[in-house]
């Protein structure tokens, strides 16, 4: 699990890294708002905690950016601000929780624990992009009503980028997802799986769904 922590306070910040790190959540930390903002869009994590008050962009900006971006990943909303207009702003500006400082390291830990089960488990448990069906829950692929076998691995593939549709997603963070460790090694395995992915949902289609994004590594697109 990839976690982004964007505070401006150090101590805070490295309270939170080390308590999180202890529960084997991998944490990205950075001070900066706009740094902050950059990572958020171009790099994919499972969680956002998020301060409000930060050097270069806030953070309700950066959480406005981001959903307008269609980025859904769930936000933690850390803030000073207990008031109710803020917390108002907040929910508008499309966070999934709040968090009012000082807050205990347990509580933290809580609320990422269900933000993450949340993120897991979503109500729905199809997704569906065109006329493919991905069931995450009894993990059944078809496409236009016809079944398609994948082995686990292009399963597990298929189905992170089908949560993260129409993003375009590195060879290494497709790797990272999928084989958890020494993705470094892992990334051309990714050129491999792809193509087979490849020949059995998009080879009999006329509209291709994976696409090859230059420079950078594939997408799976509804658009
Ligand atoms: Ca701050």
């Amino acid at each position: 699990m990839k976690i982004l922590l964007v505070e401006d306070e150090p101590v805070i910040a490295q309270n939170i890294v080390e308590r999180l790190a202890g529960e084997f959540y991998r944490v990205k930390w950075v001070s900066d708002g706009n740094m902050g903002l950059q990572k958020a869009l171009f790099e994919t994590y499972d969680l956002i905690i998020l301060d409000v008050l930060l050097p270069g962009t806030n953070g309700f900006s950066i959480l406005k950016k981001l959903r307008s971006n269609r980025i859904t990943t769930p936000v933690l909303m850390l803030t000073a601000l207990c008031d109710i207009v803020n917390k108002v702003k907040g929910l508008d500006s499309g966070a999934d929780d709040y968090l009012t400082k000082p807050f205990a390291l347990d509580e933290l830990s809580a609320r990422v624990r269900v933000l993450l089960r949340r993120e897991m488990n979503p109500q729905t448990s199809s997704i569906r992009i065109k006329d493919l069906n991905v069931d995450t829950s009894r993990r059944e692929v078809s496409r236009n009503g016809e079944p398609i076998n994948l082995t686990t691995k292009e399963f597990q593939i298929l189905e992170f980028m089908a949560y993260n549709k129409n993003r375009a997603l590195s060879r290494m963070t497709i790797a990272e997802h999928v084989w958890q460790e020494n993705y470094d090694s892992m990334s051309n395995f990714v050129d491999v799986h792809i193509k087979n992915i490849r020949k059995k949902i998009d080879a009999k289609a006329t509209c291709k769904l994976i696409k090859t994004v230059r420079g950078i590594g594939y997408m799976i697109n509804d658009e």
